[in-house]
C-alpha cells in the first residue's frame, strides 16, 4: 500500500504511526498516510513562523509565486484527481473540476487588487488603512471538497503574506498531501506545512501559542471547539460550518424550467455540500409536477464507483456519513414521511445510497431538521408564503437559501427574508471567487473569497500622518 508523506519545512515527512485511508467505493483501504504527532506540529509551525520573516516582505513575489500554484496544480490535476477520486468518492470529472477550480482560485488572488484605503488627504494630514499579515495561520478542512477548500484558505492567506500550517480531514488527506508535494518546488521552505492526522492533531495546532489565526471549515461542533482554543490567546477565526440550507419554490414557477436546478442543487456531489439544498419547500400547485420530477431524475442518475466513466454520484464518503443517511431517512420513513425514490443503500461493497426523495416531510423530522449532508431530500408542501419563510427560518443553520420564481424582482426581494449568508433566486450553490461566502447564525464567522476572504488574514493598521 503506498504511503503519503507529509510536508514540514519543505521536506516530506514520514512518521512512525500511520492512519489507513479508505476507498469508499469499495469500503477498504487503498493507502497509508503520516500521522503528525505533538513534535511535527510544534516543527512545522516554527518553520512557518521562520518562513514569515522573509515572505511577508515582498508582495510582487508573492504575486508570482501564486500564478505558478496555478500553473502547477493545472500541470497535475489529473494526478491528485483521480487520488481525490479514490479517497473521496467523487466522480473523476467533478475532481477534475475541483483541480482546476483550487488553481483558478489561486489565480484569482494573485491578481486581486489591494491597495491602501485613504479616508483624508487634504493640506493637515492623510489618514490610511493600510492591511498587514497576521504570522502563522492554521488552516484546517474538511472531507467534501479536500482541494478547493483549501485553495480558498491558502491563496488569500498567502497573498496578504501570512505562512501556512494545514490539516486535511482524516478521511481525505491525501490529495491535499499531493498538493502539498506540488507546491513545495513552488514556494519557499516553510510557507505552507501541511499535515495529516485526526482532529487531535487539529487541536493540537489550533491551539499552538505561535498560532495567530485559525481558519477552519467543517461542522458546527467542532467550530465551536475552535473558538474556545482561539480564546487563550485571542487568535483570529474564520469558521466555515454547517448549513441546512432551505429552498423555497413558488407557485409561479415552470416546473420544467427548475427541475434540473433543484435536484443538482440537492444532489451535486452526492448532497455532501456545505451549501446543497437540505430542505425543499414547494408550493402546493406545484408539488405534484416538481416531485414526479425529481424522482423521475433520482431514477435516472447512474450512481457508481467514481472512476467508472458514466457515473455521475459516487459513494457517501465514510461509514459513519453513511449511516447518518441511513439513520435519518428510516426515521422519517417511521415518523409518516414517504420515500417515493431511493430509500435503501445499493447492494455492493462501499457506502453507497441513491438519491432519495422523501415527500410529506414536515418541521420535527429529524431529516429536515438536522443537517444530513447526503444523498436525501425532504420535500415539504406548502400553502402560505408567510408560514414558509418563517419555518425556513426556525434553524440554528443559516449558510444559503434560494428562492425559485419565474418573476426575477419577486424573487430577489423575498430571498433576503431567509437568514443566510448567501440567498440565490433560481439556482442554489453558485460561488464564485470573487464573492464572498459565509454563513449567519450558526453557520459560521467571517468570509472567505473576494477582498472579503482576504482581508479576514489580515489585521488593519491606521497610518495617520500630519503634514
Ligand atoms: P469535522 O468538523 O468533523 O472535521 C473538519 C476538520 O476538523 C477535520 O480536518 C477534522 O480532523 C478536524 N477536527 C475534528 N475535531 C477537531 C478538533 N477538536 N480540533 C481541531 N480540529 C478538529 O467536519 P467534517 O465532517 O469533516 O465536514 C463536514 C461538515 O463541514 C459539514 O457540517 C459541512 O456542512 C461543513 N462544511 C462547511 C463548509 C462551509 O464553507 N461552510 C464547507 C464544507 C463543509
Amino acid at each position: 500500500m503506498r504511503t503519503y508523506p507529509m510536508l514540514i519545512d519543505g521536506q516530506l515527512v514520514n512518521s512512525t504511526e500511520q492512519d489507513q485511508v479508505i476507498n469508499p467505493a469499495q469500503g477498504a483501504a487503498f493507502a497509508t498516510c503520516a500521522r503528525a504527532s505533538k513534535a511535527h506540529v510544534d516543527q512545522a509551525v516554527a518553520a512557518a513562523a521562520r518562513a514569515y520573516r522573509t515572505w511577508r516582505t515582498d508582495e510582487a513575489v508573492r504575486r508570482q509565486k501564486l500564478n505558478e500554484c496555478a500553473a502547477a496544480l493545472q500541470a497535475h490535476a489529473g494526478e491528485v484527481a483521480e487520488v481525490l477520486t479514490h479517497e473521496q468518492g467523487k466522480p473523476l470529472n467533478a475532481a477534475m473540476m475541483e483541480l482546476y477550480a483550487a488553481s483558478m482560485w489561486f489565480s484569482y488572488f494573485a491578481n486581486l487588487e489591494t491597495r491602501p484605503e485613504v479616508l483624508q488627504d487634504d493640506g493637515e494630514k492623510r489618514i490610511q488603512i493600510v492591511r498587514k499579515p497576521l504570522g502563522v495561520v492554521a488552516a484546517i478542512t474538511p472531507w467534501n471538497f479536500p482541494v478547493v477548500l483549501l485553495a480558498w484558505k491558502f491563496a488569500p492567506a498567502l497573498l496578504a503574506g501570512n505562512t501556512i500550517v494545514a490539516k486535511p480531514s482524516e478521511f481525505t488527506p491525501l490529495s491535499s498531501l499531493m498538493v502539498a508535494g506540488i507546491l513545495k518546488d513552488v514556494l519557499p521552505a516553510g510557507v505552507i506545512n501541511v499535515l495529516a492526522g485526526p482532529g487531535a492533531v487539529g487541536a493540537e495546532l489550533a491551539g499552538h501559542p505561535e498560532v495567530r489565526k485559525i481558519s477552519f471549515t467543517g461542522s458546527v461542533a467542532t467550530g465551536k471547539k475552535i473558538m474556545q482554543y482561539a480564546a487563550s490567546d485571542l487568535k483570529r477565526v474564520t469558521l466555515e460550518l454547517g448549513g441546512n440550507d432551505p429552498a423555497i419554490v413558488l407557485d409561479d414557477v415552470d416546473p420544467n424550467a427548475v427541475l434540473d436546478g433543484l435536484f443538482w442543487g440537492a444532489f451535486t456531489n452526492s448532497g455532501q455540500v456545505c451549501t446543497a439544498i437540505k430542505r425543499l419547500y414547494v408550493h402546493e400547485k406545484v408539488y405534484a409536477p416538481i416531485v414526479d420530477g425529481l424522482v423521475e431524475r433520482a431514477k435516472a442518475v447512474k450512481v457508481g464507483d467514481g472512476l467508472e466513466p458514466d457515473t455521475q454520484l459516487g459513494p457517501i464518503n465514510n461509514k459513519m456519513q453513511f449511516e447518518k443517511v441511513v439513520g435519518l431517512v428510516d426515521d422519517a420513513r417511521q415518523h409518516g414521511a414517504r420515500v417515493v425514490a431511493g430509500g435503501a443503500p445499493l447492494s455492493r461493497p462501499g457506502y453507497f445510497y441513491p438519491p432519495t426523495i422523501v415527500t410529506d416531510a414536515r418541521a420535527g423530522l429529524r431529516l429536515v431538521d438536522e443537517e444530513q449532508f447526503g444523498t436525501a431530500l425532504p420535500v415539504i408542501k406548502y400553502r402560505n408564503l408567510e408560514d414558509v419563510l418563517e419555518e425556513a427560518n426556525q434553524t440554528h443553520y443559516g449558510l444559503g437559501g434560494s428562492i425559485w420564481t419565474s418573476d426575477l424582482a419577486r424573487g430577489e426581494q423575498l430571498v433576503q427574508r431567509i437568514e443566510s449568508g448567501t440567498g440565490w433566486v433560481n439556482q442554489h450553490m453558485d460561488i464564485t471567487p470573487f464573492a464572498p461566502f459565509g454563513g449567519c447564525k450558526w453557520s459560521g464567522l467571517g468570509y472567505e473569497n473576494g477582498k472579503w476572504g482576504y482581508e479576514e488574514f489580515t489585521d488593519m493598521q491606521v497610518v495617520n500622518a500630519k503634514k
